[in-house]
C-alpha cells in the first residue's frame, strides 16, 4: 500500500487526509499544531506523526499543504536531508515559484522526486476530489505521483519545467482574487439598489458570469454566518503580494491586482483577516 505523508492539516491539507484515506492510500499526518491534526487524522482514520521528519520517514509520498513560503522554508529545512531516492514530494502550497524552485532543488539533490503541484479549487473540491492541479517538473516524476494526484484532482495539467507549476498558480489566482473583488461588488450594487440577494446571485449563477468559483461560492456569499471560513482574507492577501512580486519581477504593471490588494487589506484592517474571502462582501455591504 502506497504511503502518503500529509504535512499540514490546516482547511485543504485537513480535507487532503480525509479525501487521500477514502481513496485506501495509508496517510500519516503532521501539523504544527497539535489539536487540529488529532481530529482530522480520527475522523479520517489517518495516523498521526509528532514531527514532519518523523511523518515522511515511511512515506512513498510526501504532499505538503502550508500556508505560505515562510512555513515551507521551515518545514523542509527540518525535513529535507531526510529525504530518499524512493520518495517523492508533491508541493501544493501557493508559494513563489522562486522559493519552490530553490526547495525542490534540495530535494532533487537527495534523490528524491519533486513536483510544485498547486492546486486550484476550494475545499469542497479537496473533498469531492475534483481539484485542478498544475504541475511543475519532470514528466517521469508526474508519473510516479498520479495516483495521489488523481485522487485529488479532477484535472490535472503538467505546464512545464520546476516552478512552472506555481507560476501558473499565481496566474490563476490573480484571475480568481479579481472575480472575487468583482462578485463582491456586483452584489452589493444589486443589493443596495434593490434587488433580493438569493435573485441577484441566481443571475450571476446563470449568465455569463457563471464561472465554477461563482456557483460553488455561493452558500458563502448568500448566508456569509452560517457557512465555514474555507480560504481565509489573510491568505488572500498573501497571494496578491506573490502575485504583484511575480508581475514586478517580470515588468508587468498588474493595475487591478493592485487595486484588489488594497481591497483586501482593507477587509483585513477591518477585523476580517480570518474570515472567508467571501466576506469582502460583507465588508462592502458596512460600508454605507
Ligand atoms: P490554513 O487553513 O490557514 O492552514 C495553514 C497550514 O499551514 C496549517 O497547517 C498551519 O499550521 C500551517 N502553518 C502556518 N505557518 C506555519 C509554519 N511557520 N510552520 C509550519 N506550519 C505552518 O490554510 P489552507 O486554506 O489550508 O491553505 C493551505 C495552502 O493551500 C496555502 O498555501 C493556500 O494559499 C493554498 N490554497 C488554499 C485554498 C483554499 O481554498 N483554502 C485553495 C487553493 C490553495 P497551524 O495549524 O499550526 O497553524
Amino acid at each position: 500500500m502506497t504511503t502518503v505523508a500529509v504535512l499540514g492539516t490546516g482547511r485543504m491539507g485537513g480535507a487532503m487526509v480525509g479525501t487521500l484515506s477514502r481513496a485506501g492510500f495509508d496517510v500519516v499526518a503532521w501539523n504544527r499544531s497539535s489539536g487540529k491534526v488529532e481530529h482530522v487524522a480520527a475522523s479520517a482514520g489517518a495516523n498521526v506523526a509528532d514531527t514532519p521528519t518523523e511523518a515522511i520517514r515511511d512515506a512513498d509520498v510526501v504532499v505538503s499543504s502550508l500556508a505560505d513560503d515562510a512555513a515551507v522554508e521551515s518545514v523542509f529545512g527540518q525535513t529535507t536531508e531526510a529525504l530518499h531516492e524512493s520518495q517523492i514530494v508533491l508541493e501544493m502550497s501557493t508559494i513563489s515559484p522562486v522559493t519552490t524552485r530553490r526547495i525542490g532543488e534540495r530535494v532533487l539533490a537527495r534523490g528524491a522526486g519533486y513536483l510544485d503541484a498547486p492546486v486550484s479549487g476550494s475545499v469542497s473540491l479537496v473533498e469531492a476530489g475534483n481539484l485542478t492541479i498544475m504541475v511543475g517538473g519532470d514528466g517521469a516524476t508526474l508519473d510516479r505521483g498520479l495516483p495521489v494526484l488523481d485522487a485529488l484532482a479532477g484535472k490535472i495539467l503538467h505546464v512545464g519545467t520546476l516552478g512552472a507549476g506555481a507560476t501558473m498558480k499565481l496566474a490563476v489566482n490573480a484571475l480568481v482574487h479579481g472575480l472575487n473583488v468583482a462578485l463582491s461588488e456586483s452584489l452589493v450594487l444589486a443589493e443596495r439598489a434593490g434587488v433580493d440577494r438569493s435573485e441577484a446571485y441566481e443571475v450571476f449563477a446563470s449568465g455569463a458570469a457563471a464561472a465554477p468559483f461563482v456557483l460553488y461560492k455561493r452558500a458563502a456569499y448568500e448566508r456569509p454566518d452560517d457557512t465555514p471560513v474555507a480560504f481565509s482574507l489573510e491568505l488572500v492577501a498573501k497571494d496578491l503580494d506573490l502575485i504583484l512580486g511575480l508581475a514586478d519581477d517580470v515588468g508587468l504593471p498588474m493595475k487591478q491586482a493592485t487595486i484588489n490588494r488594497e481591497t483586501v487589506d482593507e477587509a483585513i484592517r477591518a477585523g476580517l483577516g480570518e474570515h472567508d474571502l467571501s466576506a469582502l462582501a460583507v465588508h462592502l455591504r458596512a460600508l454605507s
